[in-house]
């Protein structure tokens, strides 16, 4: 007979794969962080991988623009995230660059450099592995429509650009004249994720979007957990 430890109330729920995508600004760190944390999952950022690959590239003084040459940078780069209470903690070749790729000229160079299909194939490769197990929140822009296309809950966060610019600034504590260029670069950044030929930003067939503008992080939290219930049952 085999052996069975739980009775079937007490069996440990399944390890699911969560998406989190949207544009920038609309709280998907802070929720997929706080998510992960109450599940006792691995938040993942994605977008610290391109921001990692961005920063080699400056570093090196490689253009944004050359496929093959970031291709070969990133096929040598070493990537750990390390998620922490606070985000992820990323280590690039063994360097410690989480505050590093938060600033502009990377922020941009991440931007760019993921325009790029060979780039993001990579990219993807390594995000499918460091998922595949489940039990992971995993936060980008294209995770619902091709890192995980069978993830177990795909959340689109959005929220009106007002309001996701005014949160950056916010949480950057950015003001006076260098918000207005802050926030231009945003809307930027937004119209290349969306525009890009490769994986544009857009919420997945079967995902539940959400429209945080008008709710408060915990309303937000509070309607994924409710989802996230529902999947386990
Ligand atoms: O999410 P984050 O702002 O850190 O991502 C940095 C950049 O990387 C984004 O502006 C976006 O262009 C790109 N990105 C992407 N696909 C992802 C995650 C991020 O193209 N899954």
């Amino acid at each position: 007979m085999m052996m069975n430890d739980h009775s079937s109330d007490e069996q440990p729920s399944r390890k699911l794969i969560i998406a989190v995508d949207g544009p920038a600004g609309a709280g998907k760190s802070t929720i997929a962080s706080r998510l992960a944390r109450k599940l006792g999952y691995v938040n993942l950022e994605s977008g610290a991988m391109y921001r990692a690959l961005a920063l080699k590239a400056i570093e090196r003084d490689a253009s944004f623009d050359d496929e093959a040459a970031l291709v070969e940078l990133a096929q040598n780069l070493h990537i750990q995230l390390e998620p922490t209470i606070g985000g992820n903690r990323t280590l690039l070749d063994g360097r410690d660059v989480s505050a590093r790729i938060r600033e502009r000229d990377v922020s941009e160079a991440a931007s760019r450099v993921s325009v790029h299909p060979k780039v993001r194939e990579w990219m993807v490769a390594r995000q499918r592995e460091m998922g595949a197990g489940g039990g992971v929140v995993m936060e980008g822009r294209d995770i619902g429509t091709q890192v995980f296309p069978n993830a177990d809950l795909k959340i689109f966060l959005d929220a009106d650009p007002v309001v996701r610019e005014q949160r950056r600034m916010a949480q950057q504590k950015i003001k006076g004249d260098v918000a207005a260029s802050v926030a231009a670069e945003l809307r930027e950044r937004d119209r290349r994720d969306r525009t890009r030929a490769a994986s544009p930003l857009v919420a997945a067939a079967d995902a539940v979007v959400i429209n945080s503008s008008l709710l408060s992080e915990d309303e937000v939290l509070e309607r994924v957990e409710e989802l996230v219930g529902q999947k386990q049952k």
